[in-house]
């Protein structure tokens, strides 16, 4: 089963995203060359925001942990404000202290686009994998930008953006026709290979996406599905994204009485 943990209150997202950070923090602590997985979107801010905190108080040297990116959009300049090469950039390895050359962003130039995908699952892989994954979800259940329909097996590859995730991210940008219709996304595949996931959501507006992911059939309709194939997945979301949750209480129980050496 996956571990469900449910944030509770008006601090849910703060809750969470030190839950979150310190998953990160002990595996830097045990691992020196950790590889993380990092998303984009408005979801994991607040953990890189802890993970900042945490790392500079407790003065980490965590000069040989290697990053990967989930997505990018293609045709976007790297320089524009809204490139994921810039949100990483700037929320990740500027604000925690990455080394910025070990900090990886799915290349989006369209004149590279064909071996893109090949290119980053090979460095991907040449790093020993990703130790630890944060995840966002959609409205419409896509993990990075893997919309409905994504093949379960998928790898990094171009993907089409379904008008509901332009829209969704229009906020972004000045105006709709400014988001871009295509990105290069980790595929699923890619993803089901990180040793641990975390899945963060928060907001009634995730709480469709997050019972599909946990409680629905598994299928390619809710791209998060595939993560109950996953051995070790969390997803640490607050009462809204849980309140359609068939066993909700049945996961608060069981993280209540979680012996603590289990817990994450
Ligand atoms: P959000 O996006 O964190 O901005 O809600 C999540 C996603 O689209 O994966």
């Amino acid at each position: 089963m996956a571990e469900v943990i449910i944030c509770k209150g008006v601090d849910a997202g703060e809750q969470a995203a030190s839950i979150a950070s310190s998953v990160f923090l002990e595996l830097f602590k045990r691992k020196s060359t950790a590889v993380v997985g990092l998303a984009t979107g408005s979801t994991p801010l607040k953990v890189y925001e802890h993970l900042a905190q945490s790392v500079r108080s407790e003065g980490m040297d965590i000069s040989h942990v290697q990053g990967f990116a989930l997505d990018e959009y293609v045709g976007l300049e790297k320089s524009h404000p809204e490139s994921y090469f810039s949100i990483i950039d700037k929320h990740v390895t500027k604000q925690v202290g990455f080394t910025p050359g070990l900090v990886h962003v799915p290349n989006g130039d369209l004149a590279s686009i064909k071996t893109a995908g090949k290119v980053y699952e090979a460095m991907i892989k040449a790093s020993g994998g990703v130790d630890v994954q944060i995840l966002g979800i959609g409205t419409d259940g896509h993990i990075g930008f893997n919309e409905p329909g994504s093949s379960l097996a998928s790898r990094t590859r171009i993907k089409t953006l379904t008008e509901q995730t332009r829209a969704d991210n229009a906020r972004f940008f000045d105006s709709l026709d400014q988001v871009p219709r295509h990105c290069i996304t980790q595929g699923i595949g890619t993803i089901l290979e990180a040793k641990h996931v975390l899945l963060l959501a928060f907001g009634e507006a995730k709480a469709e996406a997050i019972r599909d992911a946990v409680e629905g059939p598994v299928s390619a309709l809710c791209p998060a599905s595939a993560l109950q194939l996953h051995p070790h997945v969390s997803f640490i979301v607050d009462e809204a994204a849980a309140s359609k949750l068939k066993l909700k209480d049945y996961y608060e129980y069981t993280y209540a009485n979680k012996p603590d050496w289990q817990r994450i």
